[in-house]
């Protein structure tokens, strides 16, 4: 008995039109989820000339009777739902009915396949749209769709797409993606004769993204998981004024209540504070398995990761969240990347503060080598003035500027000429939604190695797996450091008058004294504007301040704001003002500096500016005005003070622009350096 039937008109109107096939990797993905939604637990993709001229995916999933694989080419035939009830609850990748019959109108298409319940299996061939053949035919099990020569009969679509290497990478980036969500299924993906990734099945998404990306990367991320009940399933959330107890009786009643509730997880990894990245491309979200994009999602980490990193730059996320079916939509976009939760509220702020929580919990410590590499690919506008490493800081000066620190065992210090950490992430590129994806195909190769206990462990008997000979050991057991620690730090002194040098059980540690401080100030400035009560101290003599005039506007727009942070000031004449009261810290020398740099900053802001991040902006303006300066002396019991209230900050890791405040050398790296393990 065949499983797939043709949708009724009503329902087949009700799905979310448009056309599916774009470039190589939209149909890959298409099969993609098809292998998925069959229950194939291996899938062996490989393509040729970047798709365009080759793409076959072979599966083992549960395959089609004669009679499915004709009819899965048939507009709006589909085994996956039936009436527009089930449009409500989708829990399979695919439910259009259309990707079939679209992908074969615009190539030639050979399908093979068996179903595991009859003897033989059926080949059907159609060239743009049209069969050309069906034949019986001793088949294993499972399927296997050959898409050869995509938009050889429409040449206007076929000169749209990109080089064979855009449109591979894209390719990579997709499959890629789909085996981190998946790591139970085994995926492989070949291009040509080149091996790009062999995932086998691994216990999890960790050993999946080591099996991946490796262990540099892994050891960039946290891992975090979180679940939250969730109640009225499948029903559109009413805004909290609007919500009366007799809701709450009405889900009683319904059985909907707390009985019908269920949850909403979610699990996966954020990158370090570090690691900053340009724009959005290394942020993957799945929802329910299914890889999507999404506005309230995105929007939810960057609130996450607020005055953790900077406003200009984003993290690394791999984040997976399971919901109930009926609280996603996912009829809303014809490729399916889009999903509407019906209750965005309770889901944007979920994520929000479990991956928050996640953040403040782990509190890493960025380690010597890591850290070298890892300067921020964010914005400097932030930053103009305290870039300890680089040749123009006023730290070092001189020829010996910057590369100037080195030391034995072939650990250095030294501004390193490689890529930097983010640069190495290979999340970039992302499925057939961005236009610049940029993974250099032979970088998962490299990468591909399964984790070296698993090898020995499950066997994969026929399974070729590329030499893992320079896989490194994964070191299950290294405990995360986490800066709680610095309570029990014992400075030593200073190094230039501006790095704290300090020890404790777990290392020798480097405390960069302005940004610590910069920090401790910072979280300071923001506790005391929630009370209203920043400290502030009079100016001696009024500071005139001459404005141009897109100061002004800003000025005009944040004043009222800036007086809430300890300032004073009135107009002076048409184009100045004079400051009088300035907050407690900011030398009268840098009160003038401090202005002009924020109502610059904030002038060339393009999006609105919101209260929040008004005040952010401000609390760190005067953080870092305020702060103890580099090249500055320090008591040890100065030292002693700054290490204990740094401990005590939320996000001691990283100062309100991004930067790491500490740096440890563990005893770890101590030994290895003398050559004692
Ligand atoms: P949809 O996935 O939306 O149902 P498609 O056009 O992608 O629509 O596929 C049509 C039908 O063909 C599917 O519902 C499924 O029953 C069948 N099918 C497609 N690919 C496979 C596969 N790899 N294994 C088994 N069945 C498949
Ligand atoms: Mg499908």
């Amino acid at each position: 008995m065949g499983r797939i039937h043709v949708l009724s008109e009503t329902v087949a109107n009700q799905i979310a039109a448009g056309e599916v096939v774009e470039r190589p990797a939209s149909v890959l993905k298409e099969m993609l989820e098809n292998s998925l939604d069959a229950g194939a637990t291996r899938i062996r993709i490989s393509v040729e000339a970047g798709g365009k001229k080759l793409m076959q995916i072979t599966d083992n999933g549960w395959g089609m009777v004669r009679d499915d694989a004709l009819l899965a080419f048939e507009r709006h035939a589909t085994s996956k739902i039936r009436n527009a009830e089930d449009l409500l609850r989708v829990a399979t990748l695919g439910f259009r009915g259309e990707a079939l019959p679209s992908i074969a109108s615009v190539s030639r298409l050979r399908l093979e396949t068996r179903a595991k319940e009859e003897s033989s299996g059926t080949i059907v061939e159609i060239n743009g749209g049209k069969i050309a053949r069906v034949d019986e035919a001793g088949l294993p099990a499972g399927t296997s769709i050959a898409v050869r020569d995509l938009f050889f009969n429409v040449p206007a679509r076929k000169k749209f797409l990109k080089s064979e290497s855009t449109e591979l990478s894209h390719i990579a980036s997709l499959v890629t993606h789909y085996a981190l969500a998946h790591p139970d299924k085994h995926f492989e993906l070949h291009s040509a004769a080149n091996a790009m990734l062999v995932a086998p099945p691994v216990g999890g998404h960790r050993e999946r993204v080591y099996q991946v990306f490796g262990k540099q990367t892994l050891d960039q991320l946290i891992p975090m998981a979180a679940r939250q009940v969730l109640e009225r399933i499948g029903l559109p959330q009413p805004p909290p004024w609007r919500r009366t107890e007799k809701d709450d009786d009405d889900d009683q009643e319904s059985g909907r209540g707390p009985s019908a509730s269920g949850e909403m997880r979610v699990h996966g990894f954020v990158s370090k504070p570090e690691i900053q990245k340009l724009n959005r491309n290394s942020i993957f979200v799945f929802v329910n398995g299914r890889l999507i994009r999404d506005r309230l999602v995105q929007h939810a980490l960057i609130e996450a990761y607020r005055n953790i990193i900077p406003p200009t730059v984003y993290p690394v996320v791999l984040l997976f969240l399971e919901l109930p079916a009926a609280e996603v939509d996912v009829n809303v976009h014809p490729s399916k990347t889009e999903v509407r939760f019906r209750q965005p509220t309770a889901m944007h702020d979920f994520v929000r503060d479990s991956v928050r929580a996640a953040l403040i919990e782990a509190r890493p410590v960025p380690r010597f080598v890591t850290e070298m590499r890892a300067r921020a690919t964010g914005s400097r506008a932030l930053t103009p003035r305290a870039e300890p490493w680089a040749p123009s800081s006023r730290l070092v000066s001189g020829p010996e500027a910057a590369p100037q620190f080195e030391s034995a065992g072939g650990f250095s210090l030294e501004a390193t000429l490689e890529p930097t950490v983010a640069e190495r992430f290979q999340f970039e590129g992302g499925i057939a939604l961005e236009a610049d994806a940029a993974v250099p195909p032979a970088r998962v190769v490299e990468k591909s190695s399964p984790l070296p206990e698993l090898e020995r462990g499950e066997g994969n008997p026929g399974l070729r797996v590329p030499d893992s000979g320079c896989a490194p050991a994964l070191e299950v057991n290294e405990p995360e450091p986490t800066l709680s620690a610095l309570g029990t730090l014992r400075p030593l002194g200073q190094i230039r008058n501006s790095f704290i040098l300090a020890v404790n059980e777990d290392g020798l540690w480097i405390i960069d004294q302005h940004v610590a401080h910069e920090r401790v100030l910072f979280e300071r400035v923001l506790q005391q504007r929630a009370v209203e009560r920043v400290e502030s101290q009079r100016l001696l003599m009024p500071l005139l301040l001459e404005l141009s005039p897109a100061q002004q506007a800003v000025f005009a727009e944040i004043s009222d704001e800036l007086e809430r942070n300890g300032f004073e000031s009135e107009p002076f004449g048409a184009r100045s003002v004079a400051v009088k009261v300035a907050p407690a810290g900011v030398g009268a020398a840098e009160v003038e500096h401090m202005l002009h740099e924020l109502l610059d900053q904030f002038s060339r802001e393009e999006q609105a500016l919101n209260l929040e991040k008004i005040r952010a902006r401000i609390a760190a303006s005067i953080a870092c005005h305020a702060a103890i300066k580099v090249n500055m002396p320090l008591e040890r019991n100065k030292m002693e003070w700054l290490l204990a209230e740094l401990a005590k900050t939320e996000h001691p890791m990283s100062c309100p622009h991004g930067r790491p405040v500490v740096l440890r050398y563990s005893v770890k790296d101590i030994q290895k350096a003398f050559k004692r393990i």
